[in-house]
């Protein structure tokens, strides 16, 4: 379930958490999360080639709205962003988490024998309330460049192979909508439609200020 899973802790520093390129920024904004049918959604992020203290700005923002949202990835897209670069805090499949921050991400699937798919539950933040089984190789790695533009790489399994894979479609314009049948599509939509009202478009940033929701 890329984007959407619960996260206890923000902090990416305790002693459980891998953070092999360094812990995620702080002191970002929430921002509302960009959703589907949105342009810069639907098409590849622009290369990151300034790694200044605006990049790393977004990518704090990015962290936060992740966060706020209780998600375990987010793209620049999901904020509205034509970068490609993407934030996570994941569990792999012994519940270990790592957490990163990915630039231009390069992916590497199994291939042959090697390659395993499973079939479990996939839900995206810009399309929230729904989730639906979709197929993915079982092991995957990200390379690209940190937010100092040295390069990164991070690999996992379980969830922590789901995600890689999620997040890096985003900045590709791929949604994981365009990897479902028609059928399962479909059905993805109903129960996205149904949570709706839970999920104003204002979301998450209207739940991170009680004072602007006080102020209606
Ligand atoms: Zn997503």
């Amino acid at each position: 379930m890329p984007d959407e899973q619960p996260t206890d802790d923000q902090t990416g520093t305790d002693p459980g958490v891998r953070a092999p390129h360094g812990p995620l920024p702080e002191g970002g904004t929430v921002r509302p999360i960009t959703r589907w049918g949105t342009p810069v959604m639907h098409r590849p992020q622009a290369a990151v080639t300034s790694y200044d203290d605006a990049l790393a700005a977004l990518a704090a923002d990015m962290v936060a709205t992740m966060y706020a949202a209780e998600g375990v990835g987010l793209a620049a897209c999901q904020v509205g962003e034509d970068v490609a670069m993407f934030v996570f805090d994941c569990p792999d499949d012994e519940g270990v988490r790592t957490v990163g921050v990915v630039c231009n991400p390069v992916l590497t699937l199994p291939e042959g024998k090697d390659r395993r798919l499973e079939d479990d539950d996939e839900g995206c933040l810009s399309f929230p309330g729904s989730f639906e089984p979709c197929p993915r190789p079982d092991w995957a790695r990200v390379d690209g460049q940190g937010l100092d533009g040295e390069p990164v790489s991070f690999e996992g399994d379980g969830l922590l192979a789901r995600c890689l894979q999620h997040e890096t479609d985003h900045t590709l314009g791929t949604v994981f909508g365009d990897r479902l049948s028609a059928k399962a599509r479909k059905r993805l939509g109903k129960k996205h439609d149904a949570a709706a009202e839970d999920y104003p478009l204002s979301w998450p940033a209207d739940a991170a200020d009680p004072a602007e929701t006080a102020a209606g």
